[in-house]
C-alpha cells in the first residue's frame, strides 16, 4: 500500500502546473505519459523498481512512437511532463529530459513485435538472482505459460545502453515469449498493454522466487505437462495475434 505522503504527491503532480511553472498547451500524449508515471510508481511501491533503476514505456500506435521514462530520475518524484515521447527512430517528439539509456532497446522491441504495446524493464531481486546464475526458467506453472510463454529464456549479456544489448534483445524477443531474463542485468516484461506488462513483472518474480527456493532443496523440480504448456501458450499466441491486428485495446479496456 502507498503511504499517505506518496498518494498526495501523486495527486498533486497530475493536476498541478507543469514542472517549469509555465502554462503549456495540453500534450496530445498526456494519457500515455500519465499511464507510464502511474505504473512506474505502482511498481516502485511494490518493490519491483528501485530508486532510478529500470525503465518502462508504452507504444503510441497512431504516431509510430512511444512514451518512455527519463534517464536517472526518481520514480516517486516523476510527473507526466518528465516522460519522454520519441518516435521509433528515437527522434524526440516531446519532453525536456534525457530519455532512458535503454530507449533504443524499447524501440527495437516495438519494431520487432507488433503485438507488444508496453515494455517494462526491472532489476527485480529474485529474477536477478537467476540472471546472475544464467538459469532460464522452464514452464513451472499454468499461469506462467499462459501469460509469459513457453519458458523464460536468458538473453546473453551485453552492457546496458549499448547497441549490442539492443541487438541481442531484438533477436531474443522473436521467440514470442512475454518475459525474458537479461544475463547479469534484470528482466524484460512485455504486454499487449501496460497493465498487462506490469502484471507480468509480478508473475516473473513469483515464478523466480519459487524456482530459486525449489532449486535450493537440490531435489528435482517438476514442470507442468507439455500438453498443458502448449494449450496455455496457444492462448497467449492467439492474444498476440489479436494485439498485432489492433484488436486488443492498448489501454487495457
Ligand atoms: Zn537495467
Amino acid at each position: 500500500m502507498s503511504s499517505p505522503q506518496m498518494s498526495s504527491a501523486a495527486a498533486v503532480s497530475y493536476e498541478g502546473p507543469s514542472r517549469n511553472g509555465q502554462n503549456r498547451a495540453e500534450s496530445p500524449y498526456l494519457s500515455f505519459k500519465k499511464e507510464v508515471v502511474e505504473t512506474a510508481q505502482k511498481l516502485t511501491e511494490k518493490g519491483f523498481l528501485m530508486a532510478t533503476g529500470g525503465n518502462l514505456s508504452v507504444r503510441i500506435p497512431e504516431r509510430h512512437a512511444m512514451a518512455v521514462t527519463p534517464s536517472n530520475y526518481d520514480y516517486m518524484k516523476m510527473v507526466p511532463d518528465d516522460i519522454c515521447v520519441l518516435d521509433l527512430d528515437l527522434n524526440v517528439l516531446e519532453g525536456d529530459r534525457d530519455p532512458s539509456v535503454e530507449a533504443a532497446l524499447h524501440a527495437g522491441i516495438y519494431k520487432t513485435r507488433r503485438d507488444v504495446n508496453a515494455v517494462v524493464h526491472t532489476h527485480q531481486v529474485c529474477a536477478s538472482a537467476l540472471a546472475v546464475l544464467g538459469v532460464p526458467i522452464p514452464a513451472l506453472f499454468d499461469e506462467q505459460a499462459r501469460f509469459l510463454g513457453r519458458s523464460i529464456e536468458i538473453i546473453p549479456y551485453a552492457p546496458s545502453g549499448t547497441s549490442f544489448l539492443t541487438k541481442r534483445v531484438v533477436k531474443a524477443v522473436k521467440s514470442n515469449n512475454n518475459a525474458y531474463i537479461m544475463k547479469n542485468h534484470g528482466v524484460l516484461s512485455l504486454g499487449h498493454y501496460l497493465e498487462r506488462a506490469a502484471h507480468n513483472v509480478e508473475i516473473v518474480e513469483k515464478v523466480s522466487q519459487a524456482y530459486l527456493l525449489a532449486l535450493c532443496t537440490g531435489k528435482k523440480v517438476g514442470k507442468i505437462p507439455l500438453a498443458i504448456r502448449e494449450i496455455a501458450y496457444a492462448k497467449l499466441r492467439s492474444d498476440q495475434k489479436k494485439s498485432a491486428r489492433g484488436e486488443i485495446s492498448t489501454r487495457g479496456e
